[in-house]
């Protein structure tokens, strides 16, 4: 790891953050690190840390910390993360922020923003049950506000299209509540840091990316 942007993406299941965290990276020339993108890629190929991973997944509570955090801390190394990186979906909870700290420290570096993304809880419930990820590419989009030019088929690689399992409701209102109870405080601790920013992330996705330029202005550069 190298000086570069180095951000913390928050917000709750269905923000954005995905969307704009690959945004982000080709505007950076820096790495994206979705744990969840990890996790699931693990969990399909059955390796342990996926065969570990899947019975928190599949019903919205969170991997334990010490997993994720060897994870991210594996994947930070490795040669694309050199001139900074874009975290979507970690940290998820203040001792996962504190090693986080902590590995950058070692590093001699440290973040530039923590940028949140905030979305009402109706508007993220209406765009996890129509949001579809490509199995093949992982790429996003959604039935009724981003529909595929064919049904069922990613317009970027031709894979198949489908609806994460827990993407269904049952399992989306206790990934809610997970993100305001273990989630959520991650907030207050940056703002302490002095690294929060904040945008509204309803709209279009041109415009909220405008927004997150605006926000992350000279911090991550
Ligand atoms: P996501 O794609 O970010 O919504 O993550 C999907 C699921 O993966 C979450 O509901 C958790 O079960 C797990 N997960 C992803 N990132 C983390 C993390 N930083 N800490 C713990 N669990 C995580």
């Amino acid at each position: 790891m190298a000086a570069g942007a180095r951000v913390v993406l928050l917000g709750p299941p269905g923000a954005g953050k995905g969307t704009q965290a690959k945004l982000l990276q080709d505007t950076f020339g820096v790495c994206q690190i979705s744990t969840g993108d990890i996790l699931r890629k693990a969990v399909a190929e059955k390796t342990p840390l996926g065969q570990e991973a899947s019975q928190y997944i599949s019903r919205g509570a969170l991997v334990p910390d010490g997993v994720i955090v060897n994870m991210v801390a594996a994947r930070l190394k490795e040669k694309d993360c050199e001139s900074g990186f874009i975290l979507d979906g970690f940290p998820r909870t203040i001792p996962q922020a504190e090693s986080l700290d902590a590995i950058l420290q070692r590093e001699g570096i440290a973040l530039n923003a923590a940028l949140s993304v905030r979305v009402p809880n109706d508007v993220v419930i209406e765009r996890l049950a129509g949001r579809r990820t490509c199995r093949n590419c992982g790429a996003l989009s959604h039935r009724v506000f981003s529909p595929p030019k064919k049904t069922g088929v990613c317009d970027r690689c031709g894979g198949e299209l489908f609806q994460r399992d827990d993407d269904r409701e049952e399992t989306v209102a206790n990934r809610l509540k997970v993100y305001s109870d273990q989630t959520a405080p991650l907030l207050e601790y940056y703002r302490q840091h002095g690294l929060l920013k904040e945008i509204d992330g309803v709209g279009a996705v041109g415009d909220i990316n405008a927004r997150v330029l605006a926000a992350l202005g000279g911090a991550a550069k």
